[in-house]
């Protein structure tokens, strides 16, 4: 029970990377709010509260946080998971293809470190965890927008962790590399085949196998452990 009475909470946690997180968190003993545009019902875990939060929407985290607070009165973990991607290079890329994508993947990740700040402050505690990716510190062709959110997410992890170190609170970030999920069962399979044949382990990881990650970074384990960027990739960032 390595988050035995921690309170949690995760951001794109419907399908995917999220749900695996929330999983993961609810075997170890935390209090989870699963947050999504539209939770589902008959999904989740026992214990586990599926919340409406799209990471874009001030007003939505506004409302979740307060609950949390109302019926747990702290917050020990937020997971910034909530993401989209589009494919096109700078070229194709439109205003609002940019703009959507940056505020879920971007924005989003602002408002949710700045809703829970105030109580990981007040508390003197708390971890946050930022899902960025592989392609947050390399590039392919294509996915220019993707690219952007992914490396300010790993450069605005590593600001508020030097800023906040002072509280108690840990800011990291985590990097997939190429995942089994629906967002990359959607994709074209060229694209898959080709991500796979360039990770030297020849597969793509689990849900589970990030899940694992974030349980770290949000245990006491990784308690010497802020502003650094967790990279779970198959090997693909050693090359
Ligand atoms: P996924 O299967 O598409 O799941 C994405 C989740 O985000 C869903 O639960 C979706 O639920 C939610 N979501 C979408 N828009 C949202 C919004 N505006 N507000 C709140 N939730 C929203 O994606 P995934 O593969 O699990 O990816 C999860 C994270 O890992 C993303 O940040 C992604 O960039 C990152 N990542 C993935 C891979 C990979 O290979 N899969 C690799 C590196 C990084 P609803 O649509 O129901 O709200």
């Amino acid at each position: 029970m390595r988050l035995s009475g921690k309170v949690a909470l995760v951001t794109g946690a419907s399908r995917g990377i999220g749900l695996g997180i929330v999983e993961r968190f609810a075997e170890e003993g935390a209090i989870v709010y699963a947050g999504s545009t539209n939770p589902p019902t008959g999904v989740y875990p026992q214990g586990v509260t599926g919340v409406r939060l799209d990471v874009a929407q001030e007003g939505d985290w506004k409302t979740v946080v307060e609950r949390i607070l109302a019926e747990q009165g702290r917050i020990d973990v937020l997971v910034n998971n909530a993401g989209i991607i589009v494919y096109e290079c700078v070229h194709d890329l439109t205003l609002d293809a940019w703009n959507k994508v940056v505020a879920v993947n971007q924005t989003g990740v602002f408002l949710g470190m700045r809703e829970v700040l105030p109580a990981m402050r007040a508390q003197k505690s708390g971890s946050i965890i930022n899902v960025s990716s592989i392609w947050g510190v390399a590039a392919v062709a294509g996915a220019h927008v993707y690219h952007a959110t992914k490396g300010a997410v790993g450069v605005m992890s590593k600001n508020a962790a030097i800023i906040y170190v002072g509280d108690g609170i840990r800011v990291n970030s985590l990097h997939p590399g190429f995942i089994d999920t629906p967002l990359t069962q959607s994709q074209d399979p060229g694209i898959n085949a080709a991500v796979i044949a360039a990770t030297p382990m020849k597969r793509a990881g689990t849900t589970r196998e990030i899940a694992n990650g974030a349980l770290f970074l949000a245990s006491d384990e990784s308690s010497f452990m802020t502003g650094a960027e967790l990279v779970i990739d198959g090997g693909y960032l050693a090359q």
